[in-house]
């Protein structure tokens, strides 16, 4: 189900009969500025039959202003993926305003789709192209349909992969322009400062590029702009340019590496060291391995009687937001619980693991997994978090010279001591008390 909200009142134009071939154009406008390009595509080249897919993010502005020059009711697709950052959900509504783009659409993925495919909204993690595939690639496609051509933001500077990106590209039986295909980062910086346009508020934070939430992580000094995109994982793209353009997106991304399972090959630091990891990350709807396999709640609550009557150990997935009371009984049975920390900032596997220790006594492996940073290392292990998936570098050089920072404040009181107050306190709280005769 497609939840693409057209502008009221807007009218389809016919199809072109046949479409402008994209190696004439480029050899014909191939080299014309992007804001000529732009009104060429509007005017004459697509009529009434072109759109402009964006993302909001951070160099989103410039595109989107070259456009409200040429025409302010053209299509605007924006793919709220559901997994977005709030700001960029603010910066979408005041740049529509600011430019005043009359026909922003806002798509979203199929949410049956999602609930089958991802119940946990952990699947960015086990299997990031088939996230990506249903939360972007099947929405974008119905959102086209009905469109002969689309413009893209993309850029050659981005990643080899865009390096030689012309400025019309075939894309099965639609025309892609890319008028800012030759543009450079000074070229957009330039453009934005010259148009007083606004900059994506993460931006100022270390953030040169922004998607989902979980799969965008900051930026260090010197590093590829694109370098905090899927950190850690062997993804560059979210996928939708190569899935429409050369399969049709038909076919559903399969697990990197497993042909059944969605495993995690990340290192794995604990007891002082990194392991070779052996638990094989399972979805709910795989058929498990020979090994060692980690299940969701969902699936051990389904299959429970099956499932511990296997020989080999199972791990526990418990994502964050969950509510596992009803499984403590079967808690012992799982040497390892892996939380998946979504983003920086999210501290609700902190509390997951302070409940786990405290509150039901579990005295197994409790491992962290996601974009978590060197600042909160200290913290997760007062939670009684004691193994630590990554491959990001600053933290395996953390890991393995034992350096961290100093953390002033701890947002959860201390699980052993006794000087601290109970769990489920704030900060304020606990200064209040000391405070107190
Ligand atoms: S970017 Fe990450 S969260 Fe977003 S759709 Fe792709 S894998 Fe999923």
């Amino acid at each position: 189900m497609a939840l693409l909200e057209p502008a009221a009142g807007a009218v389809e134009a016919p199809r072109l009969p046949v479409l402008p071939d994209a190696g004439a154009l480029n050899s014909a406008h191939g080299r014309m500025a992007a804001a000529d390009a732009m009104a060429l595509a509007v005017r004459e080249l697509f009529p009434g039959r072109i759109a402009l897919v964006s993302s909001f993010g951070a160099e989103s502005a410039v595109l989107l202003h070259l456009l409200a020059m040429v025409d302010r009711t053209v299509p605007v697709v924006f793919l709220d993926t559901g997994r977005l950052f709030a700001e960029t959900l603010q910066y979408r509504t005041r740049l529509t305003e600011l430019l005043g783009l009359t026909d922003v659409r806002t798509i979203r993925p199929d949410p049956e789709r999602v609930l089958a495919k991802d119940p946990h909204r952990a699947l960015w993690m086990t299997n990031p192209d088939l996230c990506c595939h249903i939360r972007k690639t099947e929405p974008l496609r119905r959102a086209i349909e009905g469109f002969d051509a689309w413009f893209t933001g993309r850029k050659r500077f981005q990643n080899a992969v865009r390096a030689n990106l012309p400025l019309f590209e075939a894309e099965g039986p639609r025309i892609k322009v890319n008028p800012l295909a030759d543009w450079s980062s000074a070229d957009l910086a330039a453009y934005a400062e010259r148009h007083g346009l606004p900059a994506h508020p993460l931006m100022a934070e270390g953030y040169p590029s922004i998607g989902c939430v979980p799969c965008t992580s900051r930026v260090r000094p010197g590093e590829d702009g694109r370098a905090g995109r899927w950190r850690g994982l062997d993804k560059t793209e979210c996928g939708i340019h190569v899935a429409l353009g050369i399969d049709g997106g038909g076919a559903e991304p399969r697990p990197r590496g497993s042909d059944t399972s969605s495993e995690a090959s990340m290192p794995l630091w604990k007891d002082g060291k990194f392991l070779e990891d052996s638990w094989t990350a399972v979805a709910d709807d795989a058929p498990l391995p020979e090994g060692r396999a980690a299940v969701s709640l969902k699936r051990w609550r389904a299959e429970r009687d099956e499932l511990a009557a296997r020989n080999t150990p199972l791990a526990l997935l418990i994502p964050p937001g969950s509510d596992w009371r009803d499984v403590v009984p079967d808690l012992a049975r799982f040497p390892v619980i892996v939380l998946p920390i979504e983003k920086y900032g999210d501290g609700r596997a902190y509390s997951i693991a302070r409940l786990l220790r405290e509150r039901d006594g579990y005295k197994g492996e409790l491992r962290v997994t996601g974009p978590y940073i060197i600042d909160q290392v200290p913290l997760m292990r007062r939670c009684g978090i004691d193994a630590f998936e990554t491959n990001d570098p600053i933290l395996v050089a953390a890991f393995e010279r034992g350096v961290w920072p100093e953390v002033k404040e701890y947002l959860q009181p201390a699980i052993e001591g006794g000087a601290e107050v109970p769990a489920g306190t704030r900060p304020w709280q606990r200064r209040r008390r000391a405070a107190a005769p």
